[in-house]
Parts: C-alpha cells; sequence; structure tokens
C-alpha cells in the first residue's frame, strides 16, 4: 500500500484551493480527480460572477468565506494575470413592493461587512443602464466576474510548483478510518490503495455520498445530498447592459439574472429545478418562463432571442422546503475523526470563496482555531 501525506479528493474550483493551501504549507499534497482533467464539473458550470457577500445570513461561513474570498480573489486574480472584471452589478426592484427589500438586502449587506451598497432612484438607475425598467435599484461596485478556468489552472499551478500532485481518472471509491489515518481504494486505470494521513473531501455534487463510503465515518452526522439545477439562456448579438442585473432573490437562488462573459456576452439565469440524477440538458421550452422573468426588467427583449445555453447543479444539502444550509466545513471537531475533513453544500459563493475556504480547510488541518488537529 501507498503512503502519503494529504489526499484532497475531487479537482474543482475548491479542492485546487485547499491543494494550493496545504502544499503552500509544506505538506505532501497529492489531488485525486475521478474525471480526466481538473475543473469540469459545477466549477465549469456556473455564472463565473464573484459575489459581493451580499445574501448571506450574518455570521455565516457563506457570508464571512465569500466577503474574505473576494477581496482575496481580486488581490490573487491581480498577481496571477487571471482575467477579471470588477463591472459592479444592480439589483432591480420592478414594483413597488419590492423597493422595501432592497432596504433589506442592503441592511443583510452591511451586516456582513459589505458597506459600499448604494440605493439608486429609477431614475439614477436608468442613466447608468438605460435599457433598464425598474422602481429603484441596488448598486454593488465590488462584484465582477472571472475567468474560472484562468483561476483554476493558476491554483493548480500554484499547488504543483510547492509540490502537489494531481492525479486525473482517479476515482475515490471508498475508505476506511485506521489508527494512524485513512486508508482509500482509488479505481480507474492503475486502481490502488491508498494510506493518508489528512484526507479532504471536496468532491462536490456527490462529497455527502463519498463520506457515506467512509467507514469509521460517523453516518448520523453526513448530510442529505439534493441537486438542485440550474439552466442558462445566451443571448445573441451585443450585451444590453454593461453591468449584471439581478431581480431580487427567489427561493433556492438569485433569480433568473442577467450575467456577462469576459467577452461582453450575456447569459440569462439560472433558474432552479430539483432533479434526482445528476444530467445537464437544457430544455428549449424552459426559455418560455425566461422571457417573462426577464421582460419585468428588459422589456426589450425580443421573442426569439434566447438561446439554451448550459447548465450546472447546485450541491444542496437542504431540500426544497427548507432553508438554504450554510456551507459545511467538517472536521475532527465535527466528527471525532482525525485527519479527515468533509467540504458539504459548497454551493454559491464557492467559487468567489475558494481561496478563503482553502486557507479555512489548512487551518483546520493545523488544528488552529480551538479545532482538534488533523
Ligand atoms: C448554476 C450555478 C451557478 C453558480 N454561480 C456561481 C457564481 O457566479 N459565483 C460563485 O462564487 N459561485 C457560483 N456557484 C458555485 C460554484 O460553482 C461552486 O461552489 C464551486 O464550483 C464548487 O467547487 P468544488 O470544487 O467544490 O466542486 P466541483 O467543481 O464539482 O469539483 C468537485 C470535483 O470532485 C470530483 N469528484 C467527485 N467525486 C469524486 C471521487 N469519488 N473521486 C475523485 N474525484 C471526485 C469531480 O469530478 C469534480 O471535479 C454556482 C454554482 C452553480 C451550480
Amino acid at each position: 500500500m501507498e503512503s502519503v501525506d494529504c489526499v484532497v479528493i475531487g479537482a474543482g474550483v475548491v479542492g485546487l484551493a485547499v491543494a494550493r493551501a496545504l502544499a503552500q504549507r509544506g505538506r505532501e499534497v497529492v489531488i485525486l480527480e475521478a474525471e480526466a482533467t481538473f475543473g469540469t464539473i459545477t466549477s465549469a458550470r456556473n455564472s463565473e460572477v464573484i459575489h459581493a457577500g451580499i445574501y448571506y445570513p450574518a455570521g455565516s461561513l457563506k457570508a464571512r468565506l465569500c466577503v474574505a474570498g473576494k477581496a482575496m480573489l481580486y488581490d490573487y486574480c491581480a498577481s496571477h494575470h487571471v482575467a477579471h472584471q470588477r463591472c459592479g452589478k444592480l439589483i432591480v426592484a420592478t414594483s413597488a413592493e419590492q423597493v422595501a427589500t432592497l432596504e433589506g438586502i442592503r441592511a443583510k449587506a452591511a451586516a456582513n461587512g459589505v458597506d459600499d451598497m448604494r440605493m439608486l432612484s429609477r431614475e439614477e438607475a436608468m442613466a447608468l443602464e438605460p435599457n433598464l425598467r425598474c422602481e429603484a435599484a441596488l448598486l454593488s461596485p465590488s462584484t465582477g466576474i472571472i475567468d474560472s478556468h484562468g483561476l483554476m489552472l493558476a491554483l493548480l499551478g500554484d499547488a504543483e510548483q510547492a509540490g502537489a500532485m494531481l492525479a486525473v481518472q482517479s476515482p475515490v471509491l471508498s475508505g476506511r478510518v485506521e489508527q494512524d489515518g485513512i486508508v482509500l481504494e482509488v479505481g480507474g486505470d492503475t486502481a490502488t490503495t491508498l494510506h493518508a494521513r489528512t484526507v479532504v473531501n471536496a468532491a462536490g455534487l456527490t462529497a455527502p455520498e463519498l463520506a457515506r463510503r467512509i467507514v469509521g465515518m460517523p453516518a448520523a452526522l453526513i448530510p442529505p445530498q439534493y441537486y438542485a439545477k440550474g439552466c442558462y439562456f445566451t443571448l445573441a448579438g451585443r450585451a444590453p447592459f454593461s453591468r449584471l442585473i439581478y431581480p431580487v432573490p427567489e427561493a433556492a437562488g438569485l433569480g433568473v439574472h442577467l450575467t456577462l462573459d469576459l467577452g461582453g456576452q450575456a447569459r440569462f439565469g439560472p433558474n432552479v429545478r430539483w432533479i434526482d440524477e445528476i444530467e445537464y440538458g437544457v430544455d428549449p421550452a424552459d426559455a418560455d418562463s425566461f422571457y417573462d422573468e426577464v421582460r419585468r426588467y428588459w422589456p426589450a427583449l425580443s421573442d426569439g432571442a434566447l438561446q439554451p445555453g448550459y447548465a450546472g447543479i447546485r450541491p444542496k444539502i437542504s431540500g426544497p422546503d427548507e432553508p438554504a444550509a450554510d456551507f459545511r466545513i467538517d472536521g475532527p471537531a465535527v466528527h471525532g475523526v482525525p485527519g479527515l475533513v468533509h467540504l458539504f453544500g459548497i454551493e454559491s459563493p464557492g467559487l468567489t470563496a475558494s481561496l478563503a475556504i482553502g486557507e479555512e480547510v489548512a487551518r483546520v488541518c493545523q488544528g488552529i482555531g480551538g479545532l482538534l488537529y488533523c
């Protein structure tokens, strides 16, 4: 049996950030990835927005790691030449009742330390974005967009430079807790058994399922696994806005919003569909509801302008009728298994928070902050 200091399971943006943080602290790190390359699952199927940290409950991991992660990410993009743009976003109230909601969102943001939000009258908002129709809007200047693949390439480069190794087509099938670490059964062409002192489960959508396959991990402490699919539709031609445009949030998602890519193309989405099995098809019929929702803030959207784009799946650990769950970084202090850290429910803003999550996991592994050493 081969032996290694740390294994990170999953090479999405979060697994890569964790591997980087551990390797830069001098740990020997192997990243095991089931797919043929890194970053092809949720990290490749999202809005690529650098979130400001507006919506999350004060003190939650989502709020703290998003706000910290945003600052780290802007610095990282600048120092590592990762393409990004601090374009700003408008949250728009399209009815008189929604105007009060905007005030609530601003207060929530301020409680999270996001204190640069500005209320705009209808006229002020339309002066910034002439194609917009709204009653009022909230401007978030620190929201931006990022090339997520460029970010992952840079994170992997840093991790490898610090000695980490990425093994692709290496799905972790199961594990068992032993006295001095965790033994993993790894599939793929060169199936192997690997002993690790530290294991970080960053498997994204299937992290709870994988945790259940580790003998010795208390099953009662593993959250349920739900999938909430989000589809995008793209807009042919020039984008009508220069900032991101969001309606006031809805249950389980942020509403059908307009985001821009770094090439200036606009896309709308994601919507929310709870599903049982992982699949990424985009049903052209879903466009009907997109037209209705988008025309509330952009009435000039013409018939036939939306084309099916792509879909991503939110790795949920709370169900459709439950309040949104917080991120979970479950180390030994939570479940009592030395050396094991699970990342559960890392949905949005996981991309924004990735560097901060990496640092947090490295701290958990060092036993800093009252958590057990692993
Ligand atoms: C529709 C949508 C929009 C979003 N928009 C944003 C946004 O604008 N801004 C933002 O900050 N966040 C956003 N997010 C959230 C963000 O995309 C995720 O939080 C982030 O990508 C999660 O990264 P990850 O590394 O945890 O997961 P993943 O990217 O899913 O990576 C997990 C990896 O683990 C691998 N794996 C799984 N099981 C195994 C196994 N048994 N063995 C080995 N490898 C395994 C997978 O192949 C995969 O590569 C969005 C998410 C969705 C779904």
